[in-house]
């Protein structure tokens, strides 16, 4: 008896002294403090990490392989129930979690068999002495034992209306103390035996924080074998148990919520850059199949804003392939459409059959999906895009993950509506923002202007289509800020060989310009653009120390010689410039 509250103080030591930040690592620690204080018994001498095990009686090992790992994870968040509703970010890779779960279990089996050890010094009439925790469905599994049967079911389940042990599970029995069994032990439901010879069974809940989260059992053959100084002792092992596991499984998650937490931090400050919108969609896919559980991620939009027709733009996971690109009518009401009609969350457990339709009715059902999780990705410019993951296993996304998908989603909304601001502000500029010459869509309608006052006028004009040679090879050797001041010098070099107000210049394409010379014969254009290229070619340029230089074909073609369509003169040009790079670079070349 003495030795138990040995044991209760060690722990107590053990679990005040941690304080501060919880982290994993101090789990293995946690039990070795538990077994330093046991080290006051003679059977611990020493202070070992691993319990030694072998000198003990019969015993079955603590893990049996039948389905233990799957039930093990469940464990976890069954144990701390509504404990985990805490928001953040998973990222942490998922073999090092696993790991890292694996180290708090054995840590908390190792420290479960010595406080079964220890009930068995003080209760020695027991024939099986367990510790039992919550498995994946709703009932407990015997987690821990020792035993003197060779027919204990390893690892076996219980749930509240099997035997006198699956009274534990129920909320109103707060103990269990039977001294005169006389059915036969088939009917405990954890012995593959009927005649086990069971008379007596004593067993208490394990309550943590106010919630069952276990039991912890000892039954005998002799009749009358306990009383409630057993329930106490039991109760005593229940309550280090209890506490223990629940710190210890709160500490892992902890863990697994602040590497959550930084890359949440850095995930936002990406979408903090300047992205595309195609950039964002790629990146959230990406972070959903890093952070959340789940067999199968997609971005669902709406094809048009404010459209009816919605289309999976990018899938990942099980029949991927089958799904990507597919569209639906929103107005179908398929599961995924009430994200967009109601704006709400969906996250459902579905049984195998009958198959419910995500998308639109009489749709084929892609791998076996057993719980869907959707949200709605908000945007300034209204709701036009759900996230959704689905995962073959059954409730796979509790509260938290819902938190975390939520906060993607949100997270991905503010980088949209960024990035559609911003592409629309780029739209309704007139200039291109590095150079300050006009931009595509600026040249595209003066040109066409001008066009049409050649034609009233009987005027000629000249388009000359011009491109910076190797320009890679330049950002390549003196990195992307050159290059831009290349492109701003070239531009300027452009501008202050052509009439001001008069002609027009534009950058049409990366390093690639475009003139048009009005009122002007080909023999003139020719003449301008030949100024243009020795100008760029004799520039000098510097990077540090080194001087470089470049040079520019140019294409040219003439209205209305060459076409009198604005088009097609852009396409002669364009082809013209082509023949300039093929005939060897830093020349002009007119159509035909
Ligand atoms: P070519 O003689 O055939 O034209 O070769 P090139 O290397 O110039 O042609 P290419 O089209 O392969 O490469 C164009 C390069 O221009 C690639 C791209 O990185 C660069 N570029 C485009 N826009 C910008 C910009 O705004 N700034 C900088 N620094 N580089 C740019
Ligand atoms: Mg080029
Ligand atoms: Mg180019």
């Amino acid at each position: 008896m003495k030795s138990l509250w040995f044991f209760l103080a060690g722990l107590f030591g053990g679990l005040g002294g941690l304080g501060g930040e919880w982290r994993w690592a101090w789990v293995p620690g946690l039990a070795s403090a538990l077994l330093g204080a046991m080290g006051a018994r003679k059977r611990f001498s020493g202070l070992a990490p691993i319990p030694p095990r072998k000198g003990l009686p019969v015993t079955v090992p603590p893990t049996p392989e039948m389905e233990n790992e799957d039930r093990r994870n469940d464990t976890t968040r069954a144990f701390l129930k509504g404990d985990l509703a805490m928001a953040g970010q998973e990222l942490q890779a998922r073999e090092t979690r696993r790991l890292a779960l694996q180290e708090v279990e054995d840590a908390i089996d190792a420290t479960l068999f010595d406080g079964l050890t220890l009930l068995k010094d003080a209760v020695p009439k027991g024939h099986t002495y367990a510790v039992l925790f919550p498995g994946k469905s709703e009932g407990y599994y015997f987690r821990a034992w020792i035993t003197s049967s060779d027919n204990l079911v390893p690892g076996a389940a219980l749930n509240s209306n099997q035997g006198l042990a699956g009274q534990l599970l129920k909320e109103n029995i707060k103990r269990v103390l039977e001294g005169d069994i006389v059915a036969d032990s088939s009917q405990l439901h954890y012995y593959s035996s009927a005649e086990e010879k069971i008379r007596s069974l004593a067993g208490v809940p394990i309550v943590v924080k106010g919630v069952r989260r276990g039991a912890v059992l000892v039954d005998s053959r002799e009749p009358q074998a306990f009383d409630s100084g057993t329930l106490d002792k039991l109760e005593a092992l229940a309550h280090i148990a209890g506490n223990l596991a629940y710190h210890a499984y709160m500490a892992f998650e902890k863990g697994v919520h602040a590497d959550q937490l930084t890359a949440l931090t850095n995930y936002q400050r990406k979408f903090l850059e300047n992205m595309s919108v195609e950039n964002i969609v790629g990146h959230v896919q990406n972070y959903m199949a890093e952070c959340l559980e789940g067999d199968r991620f997609m971005v669902v939009e709406r094809k048009e804003r404010h459209g009816n027709t919605a289309r999976i733009t990018s899938c990942l996971g099980t029949s991927a392939a089958d799904l990507q690109g597919l569209e639906f009518s929103l107005l179908d009401k398929g599961l995924v459409s009430l994200v967009f009609e109601k704006e709400q969350i969906i996250n459902r457990a579905f049984p195998p059959n009958p198959y419910v339709p995500r998308f639109s009715p009489g749709e084929k059902a892609q791998g076996r999906m057993a719980s869907l999780l959707a949200v709605p990705v908000p945007t300034d410019q209204g709701l036009d895009m759900a996230l959704v993951v689905e995962s073959a296993r059954s409730r796979r996304f509790p509260e938290h993950q819902q938190n975390m998908l939520t906060t993607i989603a949100r997270a991905a909304g503010f980088a949209l509506s960024r990035a559609r601001l911003y592409q629309e502000k780029e739209q309704l500029a007139s200039r291109d923002g590095l150079t300050g010459v006009d931009n595509h869509r600026t040249f595209q309608e003066r040109f066409q202007t001008e066009i049409l006052r050649a034609q009233r006028y009987n005027h000629q004009l000249a388009v000359l289509m011009m491109d910076i040679d190797f320009f890679k090879k330049v950002n390549d050797s003196h990195g992307h800020p050159i290059g831009d001041v290349v492109l701003k010098d070239v531009a300027k070099i452009i501008s202050q060989s052509i009439r001001a107000g008069t002609d027009l210049l534009a950058r049409y394409g990366g390093e690639e310009f475009v003139c048009m010379l009005a009122d002007t014969d080909r023999t003139l254009a020719a003449e301008t653009a030949e100024r243009i290229r020795e100008s760029v070619a004799t520039r000098v340029f510097e990077a540090g120390s080194t001087r470089f230089q470049v040079t520019l074909s140019i294409g040219g073609a003439m209205y209305p010689s060459d076409s009198k369509h604005g088009r097609e003169i852009l396409e002669k040009a364009d082809k013209s410039l082509y023949r300039a790079k093929e005939t060897g670079r830093n020349r002009l070349v007119f159509y035909n």
